[in-house]
Formats: structure tokens, C-alpha cells, sequence
């Protein structure tokens, strides 16, 4: 499905998208938090970018795994340590590896979902970046018969539904869970940055 050098491409169009949609993802983040997930991110992923160069003729794991050491120590705020453990848990799944394939990207979505579950406490339904999450994990699980592109396709409008279904949740995680009710009619911020990730790695794959 992907080899080394795709992951990279991939990672390096990943920061550029998070940079393009800084200002939307932080205005999300405006009526609910304090006006910093695009911000956030970009950091991180400008930190990523930089270190990219140092493990690109690295096996996949250990390329994963220096993207989550990054974003968990240059980006401040939740979405750090959330990604972070995400990108972490899902390159203890790439050890070793040089190419990926369907049911790897499979495996490594279930870790990084677990991470998330454990590192955040949370569950789905509570307005986070989980509500994108899961919905395309299953979503690509149902389709996994199907070609990679084909997967990875009803995996992003699965994210891109779940990313919409945060609209009229009550927020109960993060941030946002301190407003309660008046949380409900704002798009999760976290939701729709993973849905902008998983649409680079969709993207790369169709393209092949
Ligand atoms: P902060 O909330 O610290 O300012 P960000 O604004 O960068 O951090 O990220 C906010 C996003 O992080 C939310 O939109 C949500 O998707 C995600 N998030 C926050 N707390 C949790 C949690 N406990 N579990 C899962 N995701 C969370
Ligand atoms: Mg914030």
C-alpha cells in the first residue's frame, strides 16, 4: 500500500495541510477552547518536518515513532500528548517495516485509537478527535475486502460524518467540557484535524 518514502511524502504533505487550515482549526477552537489547534499542530508539525530528513533511510517505526516524540514534546496543549501517543502507539506496529500494507494501517489505527482511549480517558460520543476516529477505523475494517484506495475512501467520509456528528454533542473531555451544554453546535476541533490527516494518507494512497 505504501512504502518508506511514501510515509515521508506523506508526513511532509500531513504538515502541510495542518499549515493551510491553521486559522480554521483554531477558529473551531475559539468558541470552545482558547483559540490554539491549528496553532498547536502546525508547530508540531513544522517540528516534524525538520526532523524528518534525520530518519527518512529508517524503517517505518522508528520514523513514527520520532513524529510522536516530536508532537509530544513541541506542542503544548492536549492535542500534543493525544497525537503524540497516537503516532507512538501506531509505530510500535511499523517496527521494522519498510512498506505497509492495508491490514498494517489497520492494526496501527486500532493502537493509536487505544492510546488515545487511555492517554485522554475518553470515549466516543464526548466531542473529540475520537469521534473521527473510530467511525472511519470501523468504516475501513468493513471495507478491508476492497482495494487500499477503496478503504482509505470510506474511511475518510466516515471521519468526515463523524467529524460533522460532533455539531450537536455535549462536550465532556478536554477543554471544551467546560462549557457543558453550551458546548453542543461546535465541530470538535481534534475531530477535524484528524480528518484532514487521514485525507492526506487517503490522497497518497489513491495516487499510489
Ligand atoms: P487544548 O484543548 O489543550 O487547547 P488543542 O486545542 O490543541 O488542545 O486540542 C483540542 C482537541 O483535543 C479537542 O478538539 C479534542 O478533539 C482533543 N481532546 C481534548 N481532550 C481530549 C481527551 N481527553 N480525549 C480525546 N481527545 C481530546
Ligand atoms: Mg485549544
Amino acid at each position: 500500500m505504501v512504502t518508506t518514502a511514501q510515509v515521508i511524502q506523506i508526513l511532509e504533505k500531513m504538515a502541510q495541510v495542518i499549515q493551510k487550515n491553521k486559522d480554521y482549526l483554531t477558529e473551531l477552537d475559539m468558541p470552545i477552547g482558547d483559540s490554539d489547534h491549528g496553532i498547536n499542530l502546525t508547530r508540531g508539525f513544522q517540528a516534524v518536518t525538520a526532523k524528518l530528513p534525520t530518519v527518512a533511510d529508517k524503517d517505518i517505526g522508528t520514523i513514527l515513532k520520532t513524529v510522536g516524540m516530536t508532537l509530544v514534546s513541541t506542542v503544548g496543549g492536549a492535542s500534543g500528548p493525544l497525537y503524540g501517543t497516537a503516532f507512538l502507539r501506531a509505530s510500535g506496529k511499523a517496527t521494522g517495516k519498510s512498506s505497509l500494507e492495508l491490514n498494517d494501517f489497520l492494526d496501527m489505527m486500532d493502537a493509536a485509537i487505544e492510546g488515545v482511549k487511555m492517554r485522554g480517558k475518553a470515549t466516543v460520543g464526548e466531542q473529540t478527535m475520537l469521534d473521527a476516529m473510530v467511525p472511519a477505523l470501523e468504516a475501513m475494517k468493513a471495507a478491508a475486502g476492497q482495494s487500499p484506495a477503496q478503504a482509505l475512501a470510506a474511511g475518510l467520509t466516515a471521519a468526515q460524518e463523524g467529524m460533522k456528528a460532533t455539531i450537536p454533542m455535549v462536550a465532556t473531555k478536554g477543554r471544551a467540557s467546560y462549557l457543558g451544554e453550551r458546548s453542543i453546535g461546535h465541530q470538535d476541533p481534534g475531530a477535524t484535524s484528524f480528518t484532514l490527516l487521514l485525507g492526506v494518507i487517503a490522497q497518497q494512497v489513491q495516487e499510489g
